[in-house]
């Protein structure tokens, strides 16, 4: 769902968990797009085509979604348990997506908000691993 557009990061500061997960993830690199409910609420994986025939991603983003319908505010998933935010969190676990279709990440917010068309306009971040 798309919740807002503009710097979020400066309006409301990441929880403690979204941070741990970040700073996990990115140490000693340039970790671009933190891995924060803002961002994983605004992705826009869940309907992308080289996700669409994939049976591994629909059940993750179900028990995400579910997972996250009663987490406490501020949590976060583990992120190999969230079938998108790849540009965050790096390449797919799951093994049953179409790379041959055209990623969708220039639709979304995050994408614009973190400028990521400078720094891989190919994206299918899924694939390439995650934007650094
Ligand atoms: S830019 Fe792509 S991978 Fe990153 S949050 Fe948006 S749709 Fe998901
Ligand atoms: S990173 Fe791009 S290609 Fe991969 S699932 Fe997300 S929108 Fe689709």
């Amino acid at each position: 769902m798309d919740t807002g557009k503009g710097k979020l990061t400066e309006e409301k500061p990441f929880t403690e968990a979204e941070n741990r997960f970040t700073e996990e993830k990115g140490r000693g690199t340039d970790f671009l797009v933190p891995y924060a409910r803002s961002n994983i609420d605004r992705c826009k994986c869940s309907q992308c085509p080289v996700q669409g025939d994939s049976k591994c991603a629909k059940d993750k983003l179900q028990s995400s979604g579910e997972a996250m319908k009663i987490m406490p505010e501020g949590e976060v998933p583990n992120p190999e348990d969230v079938p998108g935010i790849y540009c965050s969190t790096g390449k797919a676990t799951c093994q049953d997506l179409n790379f041959d279709r055209q990623c969708i990440c220039s639709t979304c917010e995050v994408w614009k908000e973190y400028g990521l068309e400078e720094v891989d306009p190919n994206n299918h971040f899924c694939h390439h691993g995650r934007a650094t």
